[in-house]
């Protein structure tokens, strides 16, 4: 299908960004890589009459590290994210999972930040952020503000992000000493979304495990943290059984949407499955046994 026309601009700062988002208000709508956008426009769930094209702003691109931390700017495409020396060696599981999503083409265009702000529960990156511990900086007509990747996911579509916001960049901290992290994904062919994923970050000190990050791709209206499923891992030498109380903990938040995928139980207990998984590697990644 056909998109409805609409006005197209392509501004080269924030500043200019955000004075046409407040000018035209709900009329606008920011475009990143356009691989969530434009299928929605194509089948008219969205109609914007004004789209703000981001791609010309160059401070909303590139991986640095700036006072210790990693900055991602929202514009960098999932390639980007693959290609960069800096997160295969301080926070690896990001390009892995990268790999993961969708074709080359959509990795080619496709951003962080536009994988984020989209709010769709069968993304991959709002459950990597949540487990990464990640920090958003929203920019807007009365300032900048920092908001945790906790508070920021609301539910399907819906975000903590206004209308006349721009999500500019992601804040994370390099990967800790023993500390391993994986992403497992379930899906049922390339360039497919997630039918069940599981990111998840283990600290070790010794054998015992420090601190456990557990979130979920695609099994509920939003990604989420499995927080029983945490709480079952730390303080404890982790073992098989651990590893099952905790993936039956997470199996407990899960609440998918059934879709050609498959129905709620199927996708519930894989959901299990991927947990187990990305705790093994993870805890094994961390130097564990
Ligand atoms: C065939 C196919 C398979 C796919 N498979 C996967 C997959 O397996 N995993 C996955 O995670 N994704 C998948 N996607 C989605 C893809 O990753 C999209 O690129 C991503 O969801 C949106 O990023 P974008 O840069 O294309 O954003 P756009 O489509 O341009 O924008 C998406 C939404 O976010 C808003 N937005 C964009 N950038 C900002 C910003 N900086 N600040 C505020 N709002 C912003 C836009 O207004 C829009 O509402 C797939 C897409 C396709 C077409």
């Amino acid at each position: 299908m056909i998109p409805p026309s609409f006005a197209y601009h392509a501004p080269g700062s924030v500043d200019d960004a955000i004075a046409l988002l407040s000018q035209y208000g709900d009329a606008a709508k920011i475009l990143a890589g356009g691989h969530s956008l434009l299928p929605m426009m194509k089948l008219r769930f969205a109609e914007p009459e004004h789209l703000v094209d981001l791609k010309n702003i160059d401070a909303l691109k590139g991986i640095r590290e700036e006072n210790g931390e990693i900055v991602i700017g929202s514009m960098t495409t999932e390639n980007e994210l693959i290609a960069s020396a800096l997160l295969a060696e301080k926070c690896p599981m990001l390009p892995e999972a990268a790999r993961m999503i969708a074709d080359p083409q959509v990795r080619n265009r496709g951003t962080i930040g536009g994988d984020i702000s989209h709010g769709d529960p069968g993304n991959d990156h709002p459950a990597l952020m949540l487990a990464l511990d990640a920090t958003f900086t929203l920019v807007g007509p009365n300032g900048s503000r920092q908001i945790a990747a906790s508070d920021f996911f609301l539910g399907t579509f819906f975000t903590a992000l206004e209308a006349d916001e721009i999500l500019t960049g992601v804040r994370l901290a390099p990967q800790a000493a023993n500390t391993g992290a994986s992403y497992q994904k379930l899906k049922r062919k390339t360039g497919d979304y997630a039918t069940a994923a599981a990111a998840v970050v283990i600290s070790l000190s010794g054998e015992t495990c420090q601190s456990a990050n557990i979130a979920l791709t695609n099994l509920g209206a939003t990604a989420m943290r499995a927080s029983a499923a945490e709480t079952a891992l730390v303080g404890q030498v982790i073992d098989e059984d651990l590893i099952n109380q905790a993936a039956v903990k997470a199996m407990e938040i899960c609440d998918p949407a059934e879709d050609l995928r498959g129905d709620a139980e199927y996708k519930t207990h894989m959901g299990g499955e991927m947990t187990r998984r990305a705790i093994r590697a993870a805890i094994q990644r961390a130097g564990g046994n």
